[in-house]
C-alpha cells in the first residue's frame, strides 16, 4: 500500500493542471521551467537531507510522542505568564476556525470589518482598562512592548539625557529585551530599586512595573510627579486582571502604559505567542508604533473601520518610522478582547477577586505557619523569604505537581491566577511545611490604591454573555471578512498559502499550550527536541550553520539578524562601520530595523529592469567603503525576480569588509533549488507564517527566525532570562519567542520532504508565470529576468492604463472584491502597481477564476475609456458593491444593478458580500477615534 503524499493535497495543481499551466507558459516539464528560471550561479542541485516523508497521521502520531516528553505542570511561576482557561466557545470559534487564522492584515477594510471590529474591541479593553486615551492593535509581546515604550519615550521627550531609568522591580525578561534595544541606540538603561534609590538628575524615560515581578504593588503617583518634573515621561508595565481592582495608570499620570494579554484567555504556549499591548495618553497617537484601528466613513457615510494613520508606519516612513514592527500579534488580540467582551466588567473583577483571594489565603497560611511573607499589597503574586531553603521549597512542590518561582536562594515566589484552586494552595502550603488556614483573609488592596472608576461600559463588553449570543457574533464577525477558507488571497509578498489543519492541530494540545517559559528543563524536553529539529532542518533548507527561532516576526529576525551583524565587526574591532546599504526597492521594515540596530541607511537605486544598480552600488561602496557594515537584500528581489547579478552582489560587499543579509521573506521561491547560505548571504531571517504555513491570524502570529552562516553564530539571540549570563541581547521575552506554533512549520517540513518541499517551489514559480503568460497582454508585467520568466510573483503595472482612464490601482483592488477576490499586494513595491503571488496551494481553476476576473476588469477599464461609462461612475469606481447599495430602492447610476452585484464569472449562490462601501481613510485620520463608536454611530439617518 502506498502511503498517501500530504503533499499532493498541499499543492493545488494535480498532473493534469501542470500540464496545461507548462503550455501555457511554453515549457514542458517543471524541471525545465526551473532550470531556466534560477540562474545557474545560484542554483544547488542536490536533494534537501530532512526525513522522508510522514503521512499526516502518522507525523500527528510523531508530534503526539514530543508532546508526551512535555509536562504540563501547575504554573505558579508568575512574571507575566499565567495560568488561563481558554472559553472553549472562543477556542474552537476563534483560534481554531480558518475564518480567523487564515485572514490576512486588514489593509482591504471593506472585506475586513470582522476583524477590525474585533481589534476595536481590543484597542477599548487596553484603553479602559490603563485608563488611556488609545491603544494600538497588539505588540509581540510585553518585553518589546516595553522596548518600544521606551523608544517613544526617548522621541517624545525634549530631555538630552540618554538615561533611561528601569524599576528594579520589572520582569527580569522586560528588563533583558529593554537592554538589547538600548545599548545600540545609545540609551543609557539604568536598573534602580526604587524603594530605596533615587532618581537621577536627569533622564528621559522611567520604566515602572504595577504589579511589580515581586507581587508588590506600590503607589507610584510620586514617582511619576517626579519623573513628570524632570521632563521624563513614564511608561507604567501594568497587568490588565489586576487592573480591574487596581488604580490604572492613566489615573495616576503615566504616559504609556504597556504589557501582555496573555492571561485574557491566551494559552502561555511555552512563551507565546500572545498580544502585548501598548496604550499612551492624548497628544502621543501620532508616535505610537504598531497598527491602529479607527472609525471612518464608507462612500454612504456609515461608520466603516480601517487601519489610522499608516503614514506613521514603516512601510512608508522606512528608516524615519516609529518602530519597525509589521506583523503582530492579531489573532491574539482578538482571543483576549473576545474574552473580555465574554466576560464582561463584572466577569473580569470576578476572575480577579478570585485570583486575588486565592493569593491572599496562600499568604495568610504561610504567615501562620511561620514563614515570612513580604509586608506589602500585592495582588496576585506574594514573595516569601525562607532563608537558604528557596530549592528545597521549589524541589517540594515540583514533587506536587506545582511549578514556583525560584528568586535566590532565600525567596520564592508563588503567583496565582483564575485556574487556582484550594488544591493547588494547598500543595504549596504543603510545599512549605506548613499546615494553611481555613476561611476567608483579607484583601491585601489598601483602599489608596483601589480602583474606582468603570471600564468597558460599551454595552459590546455587556451583551455577548450567554454562549450563544457569544457564537454568534463571533460568526457575524467572521462572516464580513474574507479569508483564505473562502477564496484565493493572491498577495505578492506574503505567500498565502495552505495552512493545513493537520498542521494546526498540535497548538491547541495541552502539551503545547500550557508549558511555562520558564518551567523546568526536565518538563520541556519534548518542545525542545521540536525546536532542535526545525533548527535544524531550516538549516538545511537554507544552507546556515546556525539557526534561532525566538524572532517572533520577520522584523523581529531582521533586527537580531542586523545585531548579529554589528557585534561581529565589534569583536573584530570594527565596530566603526555601520553604514546599511538598502536597495531602494526593498520592504520598510529593512530600513527601519537598520535604525534601530543603530546603523546609517544609505539606499541603493534599481536599474529599469528593476534590479539592484551594480553600478550605484560600486559608488555608494566606494562612498562607504571603511563604514561599510552590512548590505540587505531580498532574493529573490521583490520585484520577483531572480536577479542574475547576486553572487557578483555579495562578492563586492564582502571585498568591502561588508556583511550581506538576505530578507528571506521570498524564500517560498528558493526552497529546494537555491540556498541564500551558500550563495554568498551570511545571514537571513526567514518568515514561518508565509513559507513555513504558519497562518497570518488577520495580521499574527509569525515566527521571524534568523539563520546564520557559523562566523555569525555567537551572536545569535540571547536567553531573556539568562542575558546578563551570556552577555547577548534578548530580541524577545521568551528564549523560544512564540514556541507554541513551532509545531505548524515542523508538520509542515514533516510532512512534506524534501522532493515535497522542491516541487512546492516549482508549482509556486509555475503558478506566478502562468498568471503573467495569461495576464501580460492585457495588463504590462512589469520586470522579469532570465528568459522572461518572473520567480513566484508578478507585478502588473497599472500605470499606463491609470494615466490614460483615470481608473486607478485602488479601482481594481475594490473591483476584485465584487468578484470574490481579495486584491493583490497594491504599491509595493512600485506605486500604481499590483503585485500577485498565487502560490502553490491555489489549483488551475482557482487561478483561471482570478484570471479571468481581471480580463473582465481591464475590459471594464476599457468601457470607461472608451467613455460608455463616466469615470467617476462606473463600477470601478462605485467599487465594492454592497448588498444595500445594488439592492436599493434608487439606482442611479450608468450601469445595471447586476454588472454592479454580479459581474462575469461570479457565482450568485456563494457571492461574498463586503459589509461597508469603500472606506475613506482620510476622513478617519482626520477625525481619529480608535475605541468603539456609541452604537448611535450606526443608526439609520
Ligand atoms: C513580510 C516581509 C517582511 C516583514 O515580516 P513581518 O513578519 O511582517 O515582520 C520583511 N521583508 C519582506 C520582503 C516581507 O515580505
Amino acid at each position: 500500500m502506498t502511503a498517501e503524499q500530504f503533499a499532493d493535497r498541499h499543492i493545488g495543481p494535480g498532473p493534469d493542471d501542470e500540464r496545461r499551466m507548462l503550455e501555457a507558459v511554453g515549457y514542458g516539464s517543471v524541471d525545465e521551467l526551473m532550470d531556466a528560471a534560477i540562474p545557474e550561479v545560484i542554483r544547488w542541485h542536490g536533494t534537501l537531507d530532512l526525513p522522508a516523508p510522514a503521512g499526516e497521521r502518522e507525523a500527528i502520531a510523531e508530534l503526539r510522542a514530543l508532546a508526551a516528553d512535555n509536562t504540563v505542570a501547575v504554573s505558579m511561576i508568575g512574571l507575566g505568564y499565567h495560568g488561563t482557561h481558554t472559553p472553549a466557545v472562543i477556542r474552537r470559534n476563534v483560534l481554531e476556525n480558518p475564518a480567523w487564522y487564515t485572514a490576512y492584515t486588514p489593509y482591504q477594510p471593506e472585506i475586513s470589518q470582522g476583524r477590525l471590529e474585533a481589534l476595536l474591541n481590543f484597542q477599548t479593553m487596553v484603553t479602559d482598562l490603563t485608563g488611556l486615551a488609545t491603544a494600538n492593535a497588539s505588540m509581540l509581546d510585553e518585553g518589546t512592548a516595553a522596548a518600544e515604550a521606551m523608544t517613544l519615550a526617548r522621541r517624545a521627550s525634549k530631555v538630552k539625557s540618554p538615561v533611561y531609568v528601569v524599576d528594579a522591580d520589572a520582569l527580569p525578561q522586560t528588563i533583558a529585551v529593554i537592554a538589547g534595544r538600548a545599548e545600540p541606540l545609545g540609551i543609557e538603561v539604568r536598573v534602580l530599586d526604587l524603594d530605596v534609590e533615587a532618581l537621577p538628575a536627569e533622564f528621559f524615560g522611567l520604566h515602572l512595573q504595577y504589579p511589580g515581578a515581586s507581587g508588590a504593588v506600590r503607589e507610584h503617583a510620586g514617582l511619576v510627579a517626579a519623573a513628570h518634573d524632570a521632563g521624563a515621561l513614564v511608561t507604567v508595565a501594568a497587568d490588565l486582571l489586576a487592573l480591574t481592582l487596581l488604580r490604572p495608570p492613566g489615573e495616576i499620570g503615566a504616559d504609556i502604559a504597556a504589557g501582555t494579554t496573555q492571561r485574557f484567555g491566551v494559552p502561555m504556549g511555552f512563551g507565546g505567542p500572545h498580544a502585548g499591548y501598548l496604550a499612551v495618553r492624548a497628544g502621543l497617537e501620532r508616535m505610537l508604533p504598531g497598527r491602529l484601528v479607527g472609525v471612518s466613513r464608507d462612500a454612504d457615510g456609515n461608520p466603516a473601520y480601517r487601519l489610522a494613520l499608516q503614514t506613521r508606519e514603516q512601510h512608508i516612513r522606512r528608516e524615519k518610522a516609529t518602530s519597525n514592527i509589521c506583523t503582530a500579534q492579531v489573532l491574539l488580540a482578538v482571543m483576549a478582547g473576545m474574552y473580555a467582551v465574554y466576560h464582561g466588567p463584572d466577569g473580569l473583577r470576578a476572575i480577579a477577586r478570585r485570583t486575588h483571594e486565592a493569593a491572599a489565603r496562600l499568604a495568610a497560611g504561610l504567615r501562620a505557619g511561620g514563614v515570612e511573607v513580604a509586608d506589602v499589597a500585592f495582588f496576585d503574586t506574594v514573595t516569601a523569604t525562607v532563608p537558604g531553603r528557596a530549592a528545597q521549597v521549589v524541589a517540594a512542590a515540583a514533587q506536587r505537581n506545582v511549578n514556583l518561582r525560584l528568586v535566590d536562594a532565600d525567596r520564592v515566589g508563588v503567583s496565582c491566577d483564575e485556574t487556582t484552586t484550594a488544591a493547588h494552595v494547598a500543595a504549596v502550603w504543603a510545599a512549605f511545611g506548613v499546615d494553611g488556614v481555613d476561611g476567608d483573609v483579607d484583601a491585601a488592596v489598601p483602599a489608596s490604591l483601589a480602583r474606582t472608576s468603570d471600564f468597558l461600559t460599551h454595552p459590546v463588553f455587556g451583551s455577548h454573555h450567554s454562549e450563544t449570543a457569544m457564537l454568534r457574533y463571533l460568526r457575524r464577525l467572521a462572516d464580513f471578512d474574507y479569508a483564505l477558507d473562502r477564496g484565493m488571497i493572491p498577495l505578492g509578498s506574503c505567500t498565502m498559502k495552505l495552512n493545513a489543519t493537520t498542521e494546526m492541530e498540535p497548538v491547541t494540545w495541552p502539551q503545547f499550550a500550557h508549558l511555562h517559559p520558564f518551567a523546568p528543563e526536565a518538563q520541556t524536553a519534548g518542545y525542545r527536541r521540536l525546536i532542535a529539529q526545525l533548527e535544524g532542518w531550516l538549516a538545511e533548507v537554507t544552507g546556515y550553520d546556525a539557526v534561532s527561532v525566538q524572532p517572533n516576526a520577520g522584523s523581529q529576525g531582521e533586527l537580531a539578524g542586523l545585531l548579529a551583524i554589528r557585534a561581529y565587526h565589534r569583536d573584530r574591532g570594527e565596530g566603526h562601520r555601520d553604514v546599511c546599504l538598502i536597495p531602494s526597492s526593498a520592504h520598510g521594515t529593512n530600513a527601519a530595523s537598520a535604525v534601530m540596530a543603530g546603523m546609517r541607511v544609505v539606499v541603493v537605486g534599481c536599474d529599469a529592469d528593476g534590479n539592484v544598480d551594480l553600478v550605484d552600488l560600486d559608488a555608494k561602496i566606494d562612498k562607504h567603503r571603511d563604514a561599510l557594515a552590512a548590505i540587505m537584500v531580498t532574493y529573490p528581489s521583490t520585484h520577483g525576480v531572480y536577479e542574475t547579478g547576486i553572487a557578483q552582489l555579495c562578492a563586492k560587499v564582502h571585498d568591502a569588509g561588508g556583511q550581506v543579509y538576505v530578507d528571506g521573506a521570498n524564500l517560498n521561491a528558493l526552497v529546494g533549488f537555491a540556498k541564500p547560505g551558500k550563495f554568498g548571504a551570511d545571514v537571513s531571517h526567514l518568515n514561518l507564517h508565509k513559507t513555513f504555513c504558519i497562518p497570518h491570524g488577520g495580521g499574527g502570529p509569525g515566527v521571524g527566525p534568523v539563520a546564520v552562516r557559523a562566523h555569525l553564530a555567537p551572536f545569535l539571540p540571547g536567553d531573556p532570562v539568562g542575558g546578563h549570563v551570556d552577555g547577548r541581547p534578548a530580541i524577545s521575552a521568551a528564549r523560544y519567542g512564540s514556541a507554541g506554533i513551532l509545531p505548524i512549520p515542523w508538520a509542515y517540513l514533516r510532512m512534506m520532504g524534501a522532493d515535497g518541499l522542491a516541487r512546492a517551489t516549482a508549482v509556486a514559480v509555475l503558478a506566478a508565470n502562468y498568471v503573467a503568460a495569461r495576464l501580460r497582454q492585457h495588463f504590462p508585467v512589469l520586470y522579469a529576468g532570465n528568459k522572461g520568466l518572473v520567480a513566484h510573483e508578478c507585478i502588473l503595472d497599472l500605470r499606463p492604463l491609470t494615466k490614460a482612464t483615470g481608473v486607478s490601482v485602488d479601482d481594481v483592488a475594490k473591483r476584485l472584491i465584487d468578484y470574490g477576490f481579495h486584491a493583490p499586494t497594491m504599491s509595493f513595491p512600485v506605486a500604481g502597481t499590483l503585485m500577485v503571488e498565487p502560490t502553490e496551494s491555489e489549483d488551475l481553476a482557482e487561478l483561471d477564476r482570478f484570471c479571468d476576473a481581471m480580463i473582465a476588469i481591464r475590459a471594464e477599464i476599457d468601457e470607461v475609456a472608451s467613455g460608455r461609462w463616466p469615470a467617476g461612475d462606473n463600477p470601478l469606481a462605485n467599487a465594492p458593491h454592497t448588498a444595500a447599495m445594488v439592492s436599493a430602492d434608487e439606482w442611479p447610476h450608468p450601469y445595471p444593478r447586476s454588472v454592479g452585484a454580479y459581474p462575469a464569472g461570479v457565482d450568485r449562490a456563494g457571492k461574498y458580500w463586503p459589509p461597508v462601501r469603500r472606506v475613506d481613510g482620510a476622513y478617519g485620520d482626520r477625525n481619529l477615534v480608535c475605541s468603539c463608536p456609541a452604537p448611535e454611530a450606526f443608526e439609520e439617518d
